[in-house]
């Protein structure tokens, strides 16, 4: 479902066809392993960008930590074999001397380094002075800050071709994913950095085979600009990341079943009516905007009226009323609980602000 792109595009650096396409094993293991998995993508793909894990970041020692540098050799083959650009994580500078020895194509930081800023500027600092393409993995936690911090780190050290990995996060609840994907936090990226290009990482957010087409859809369909899915010759021996692996043929297939989006259409009546859809939008927001200052100012009103007469701003009871009448109204109006619950927090929290506010 590649589709090839001839705009001056300024996120097109990794190749002319998109989505970017980062296949490859979690860990290199084996020469062998390393090269039949090459294979086996190559079989269907052309433009790859071929991953695999040389120092594997885990929880506790004792685990599989990776092959260390004799693994490079076999990336480097992958490249002359198949002709895949090559990529590892690093996350150390002496990592990264090594990647660039071998002449690694591009390199990303991974998700427990970026949540340390003395790592990153370590992998920054060592970076002045070179130019390698370098990709910068989401924080394990929901922290937008510490994920703009890692990519200004990398950019300040004078790499032009920044790039981000959204792989989800751990919440208190991920729902059905290994890392929940919070796409929010990806979108608020995206907005501050519209130009970074941002792959997924779908094996990461999923967690097994079985969501992976859902999630690689959803990446598509916010215009991510290419798809990290780890792929291994024979899944089940992975000495990383098993259950969530897939072998060339299952990634073939799960691409195969991908509905490629367009930024923008041709179709004339599908423009006008998007226009006349927007400006009524546009008119709703204004309406919303516009009662939700009402709202709140009689919150204030309020406000007032309990200092005069001695009684507290939060009304539990109250609240819980209010709370259980929008939620039942609202849902019989078609909208989620789930959005219902976040809105009606968001503003009762407001309004309890403004009656703050008023006592001072
Ligand atoms: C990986 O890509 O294999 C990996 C370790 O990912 P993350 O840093 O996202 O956990
Ligand atoms: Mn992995």
């Amino acid at each position: 479902m590649v589709q090839e792109l001839s705009t001056a595009d300024e996120t097109l650096w990794l190749g002319n066809k998109k989505p970017y396409y980062f296949f490859g094993p979690c860990s290199a293991e084996s020469r062998e392993q390393v090269m039949e998995t090459a294979k086996g993508i190559a079989a269907n793909f052309d433009q790859v960008i071929f991953r695999a894990g040389i120092w594997k970041p885990r929880t506790r020692p004792g685990t599989f930590e990776g092959v260390g540098v004799k693994g490079l050799d076999w990336l480097k083959e992958v490249k002359e074999t198949f002709g895949f650009k090559i990529t590892t994580e690093v996350a150390t500078a002496k990592h990264l001397e090594a990647c660039l020895k071998a002449e690694m194509d591009v390199v990303w930081i991974g998700a427990r380094t970026t949540v340390n800023p003395f790592s990153v500027q370590e992998i920054a600092d060592a970076l002045e002075g070179v130019q390698i393409p370098v990709f910068v993995k989401n924080p394990i936690y929901p922290d937008l800050s510490l994920w703009l911090g890692a990519i200004e780190r990398i950019q300040k050290a004078g790499i032009k071709q920044v790039g981000v990995i959204h792989r989800g996060f751990q919440l208190q609840d991920n729902g059905p994913y290994r890392n929940n994907p919070f796409w929010d936090l990806a979108i608020r990226l995206r907005s501050k950095y519209p130009n970074i290009p941002m792959i997924c990482d779908v094996s990461h957010i999923s967690g097994t085979p079985d969501l992976l087409e859902h999630v690689a859809q959803k990446a598509i369909d916010l215009d991510m600009d290419g798809l990290m899915i780890e792929t291994h010759v024979f899944p089940e021996k992975a000495l990383s990341d098993s259950q969530q692996q897939v072998n060339p043929e299952l990634l073939n297939q799960i691409v195969a079943q991908l509905t490629p989006k367009n930024k923008v259409s041709t179709n004339a009546a599908f423009k006008t009516n998007l226009e006349r859809l927007r400006e009524q939008i546009d008119l709703v927001d204004d309406e919303l905007l516009e009662k939700l200052a009402v709202r709140m100012q009689l919150a204030k009103q309020i406000g007032i009226d309990k200092k005069q007469n001695n009684v507290t701003i939060l009304q539990i009871e109250r609240w819980k009323r209010t709370l259980e009448r929008s939620l039942k109204n609202g849902t019989s109006l078609g909208l989620s609980t789930k959005f219902l619950e976040g809105m009606l927090h968001l503003i009762h929290d407001e309004s309890i602000r403004k009656q703050t506010d008023s006592l001072e």
